[in-house]
């Protein structure tokens, strides 16, 4: 029988990762040179839903991961998951997990939000908002931030209005 209404599932996503030895977590210098180049020179938008307000970046292969990477292998996927054109251009060694082959711009909301962002959804869902029809939602607003601050909830509905748009391709 067909499901002909559209209805929300809710689920909780438990996962158990085993962190390998890493350094204390801290801003590097090359990631802060990254951020500035994607952030505000290039002027690349949320990668999901086009919005240039609380821009965050974001590292495809988990940061404190990166020991028990093997980059030869990172490298070769990022040449897939290539969204600026950076790995096309670059086949140095990956040598820090702050390179820019490995680094996305997202929206705050697309990035750590509860019910939108990549560090709290399943990829299949959070990719699936890249390609929303328009008018339609797939996933709601946060609540946490909706009982929070008024103000924020309100950034949220401008952000989820934007149309997903393709980032343009940087020349460098
Ligand atoms: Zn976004």
């Amino acid at each position: 029988m067909p499901i002909d209404e559209s209805h929300e599932v809710s689920r909780t996503l438990k996962e158990n990762i085993i962190y390998p030895a890493h350094e204390e977590r801290t801003e590097s210098a090359i990631f802060r040179e990254n951020k500035k180049l994607l952030v505000d020179e290039l002027d690349i938008p949320c990668l999901i839903c086009g919005s240039k307000e609380k821009r965050e970046v974001h590292h495809i292969f988990e940061w404190s991961l990166f020991p028990a990477l093997d980059t030869e292998k990172m490298k070769s996927i990022l040449k897939i998951i290539d969204f600026y054109g950076y790995s096309k251009q670059d086949d140095t060694p990956i040598e820090s997990p702050d390179d820019k082959r490995n680094l996305i711009v997202l929206c705050e909301t697309h990035h750590r939000e509860e019910n939108n962002g990549i560090h709290a959804i399943s990829f299949p869902i959070w990719i699936s908002q890249m390609a929303v029809k328009d008018g339609i939602d797939i996933t709601p607003e946060t609540k946490i931030i909706k009982t929070k601050d008024k103000k924020l909830t309100n950034n949220i509905k401008k952000t989820k209005k934007v149309s997903p748009v393709s980032p343009k391709i940087p020349q460098n």
